[in-house]
């Protein structure tokens, strides 16, 4: 029997409703877990690669289920991202970053820098500048500590608007970063126009240094492009010794990943800290 167009139609669309309404079960629980305090961030260390000291964090975010236990971002952020939760959520994680970094302050820790990332849809709100003015000052930290962390393709559309919030948030007496570095359609004419600090080395770039001479190339050439335009740069996803080594003896200022720390809880990340700087 030959299948009649609409037929086949028909069941593309009761896949599709599906694929929606899963969706919107993910939705719901998102923002219960939001109101209920399911979210937490994690910390990883990052360390200036010359004196091997500690000096700054990215913040990960994490949920901690009930029933399933911790899940990862790449479950729920494409969803968050699509429906707009991100923007309540990347509050959220401004917030909890800040007071997070109060309370290292507290805890007599040396003031170390705290990445926090930041996704499309939030960059593109109109109020990003004025959020995060409001959360620096409500929580009191000196916003020198904070660094927000950018992605190329947020940058590519250069329009006057993206510089106008650049230099707002620039202001502020943030830190920005490009996350991902190397990985979008980069114009790299953005990183001379925009008030960016740091250039973060994505993971592909650094797994390839310990297998061939190309992933030595790239990486070596992503450092001096950076530093001759006077940012500074670090490196993501260092599992082995000898990634960290060539990365040294190619200039690149910090490091993070595996290799220092795996993302943990914050009170696991104070010890760490503690321990790590010998205090
Ligand atoms: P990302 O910003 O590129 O974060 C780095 C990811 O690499 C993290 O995954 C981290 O756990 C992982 N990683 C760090 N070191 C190593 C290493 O040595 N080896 C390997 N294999 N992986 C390493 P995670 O925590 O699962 O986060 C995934 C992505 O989710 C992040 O990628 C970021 O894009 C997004 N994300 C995480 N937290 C937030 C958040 O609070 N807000 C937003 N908008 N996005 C977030
Ligand atoms: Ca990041
Ligand atoms: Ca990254
Ligand atoms: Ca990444």
């Amino acid at each position: 029997v030959k299948k009649r167009p609409d037929e086949r139609l028909g069941f593309f669309d009761a896949a599709m409703s599906f694929a929606v309404s899963e969706r919107m079960t993910l939705e719901r629980s998102l923002r219960d877990a939001l109101k209920v305090g399911q979210f937490e961030l994690f910390y990883q260390p990052q360390v200036k690669l010359k004196e091997m000291r500690l000096v700054g964090a990215e913040a990960l975010i994490r949920w901690r289920h009930p029933e399933l236990g911790i899940i990862g971002p790449d479950k729920f952020i494409p969803v968050a991202e699509q429906t707009g939760l991100i923007v309540e959520m990347g509050r959220w994680v401004l917030e909890s970053a800040c007071a997070e970094l109060r309370s290292w302050d507290k805890q007599e820790l040396p003031p170390l820098r705290l990445g926090v990332n930041i996704s499309g849809r939030q960059f593109h709100e109109a109020d990003l500048a004025d959020t995060v003015a409001g959360v620096i000052a409500d929580s009191g930290i000196n916003p020198r500590q904070l660094d927000l962390e950018l992605t190329e393709s947020m940058l590519m559309a250069d329009g006057e608007s993206t510089l106008r919030l650049l230099r707002q948030l620039a202001d502020l007496g943030v830190s920005l970063s490009i996350d991902d570095f190397g990985t979008g359609y980069s114009s790299l004419a953005y990183l001379k126009r925009f008030p960016v600090n740091t250039v973060k080395i994505d993971r592909a770039f650094v797994r390839d240094l310990d297998h061939d001479e190309d992933g030595r190339v790239i990486a070596n050439a992503i450092i001096s492009l950076a530093h001759s335009l006077s940012l500074s740069t670090i490196a993501e996803g260092v599992e082995t010794e000898s990634q960290a080594a060539l990365l040294a003896r190619h200039g690149c200022d910090e490091i993070q990943g595996y290799l220092i720390g795996r993302p943990v809880p914050a009170a696991d990340f104070v010890a760490f800290a503690r321990s790590f700087n010998g205090t």
